[in-house]
């Protein structure tokens, strides 16, 4: 129930595989570490990798009176998770929905969870701009505070695809936080040495000329993904690393 929920946050991308998920987790971490109470709404019905990423693969939703209780990451229930892996029988079913199925069951996350008093939810969008986009966006007017980040990669193929979610941003009203760049470069463990494997600055240079601010570069770090998995964050595990600093940034800025 939007209801209970402060502030939403979409994470969103124009194509696959540039991080989002790994966006997603990472700010919610983070959010939980710096004490708020957090969801994690997974919305790529198609790819849900949430489940997967946070090593909750094993377990279910249950049904409680007022509504769907999600899967807690700490005993704490501090973060909450939602997604429609839960829902399915095995990791390799597919979801072949046509469109008004998608919005019906994005609704019902939207209406039916309990997320019980939530300072932020993070929603994890799959890439594009497509029905669940537009379900969403139609459906978060009970919370007051809504906005976006954009997740690209430093190559211009994924630039041009960010670019139609600031036009999509920008024509259903929703306010953008800013524009990371993930995997912009791999920084050498032992001499710390950044090697642009994919170029870099294409987020930097889009923010600027789209006049967005730039919320940092994440490189491409193997840690990352190794400590999602046990449902650690990047902010707490790494301190030092660049990731750890972006993700501490954009919460302290919220
Ligand atoms: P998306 O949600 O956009 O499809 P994911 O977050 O699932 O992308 O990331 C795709 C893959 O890349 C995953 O295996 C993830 O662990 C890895 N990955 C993403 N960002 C980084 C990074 N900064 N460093 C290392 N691996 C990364």
């Amino acid at each position: 129930m939007l209801e209970q929920v402060k502030q939403v946050i979409l994470v969103l991308s124009g194509k696959g595989g540039v991080g989002k998920s790994t966006v997603s987790t990472q700010l919610a971490l983070t959010l939980k570490e710096k004490g708020f109470k957090v969801g994690l709404l997974d919305i790529d019905l198609c790819g849900p990798s949430v489940p997967y990423i946070l090593n909750l693969e094993c377990k279910n939703i249950h049904q409680g009176p007022e509504g769907w209780i999600p899967v807690y990451l700490d005993s704490e229930q501090r973060l909450g998770v939602m997604s429609i892996g839960f829902l399915l029988n095995s990791r390799n079913d597919a979801v072949v929905w046509r469109g008004p199925k998608k919005s019906s069951m994005i609704k019902q996350f939207l209406e039916d969870v309990c997320w019980q008093d939530l300072d932020f939810l993070v929603i994890d969008t799959p890439p594009g701009t497509s029905d669940e986009h537009i379900t969403v966006m139609e459906n978060l007017r009970p919370v007051k505070h809504c906005s976006a980040i954009l997740v690209t990669t430093p190559q211009e193929v994924a630039i041009e695809d960010v670019r139609k979610e600031i036009t999509f941003c920008r024509k259903t009203g929703i306010p953008i936080m800013g524009i990371i760049e993930n995997m912009s470069g791999y920084e050498c463990p032992t001499c710390s040495h950044c090697t642009n494997i994919f170029s870099s600055g294409g987020g930097h240079s889009l923010a600027e000329l789209a006049k967005l601010p730039f919320l940092g570069t994440l490189p491409i770090d193997p840690r990352v993904g190794q400590l999602a998995g046990q449902g650690l964050s990047a902010f707490k595990e790494i301190p030092d690393s660049s990731t750890s600093k972006v993700f501490g940034h954009i919460v302290d800025s919220l």
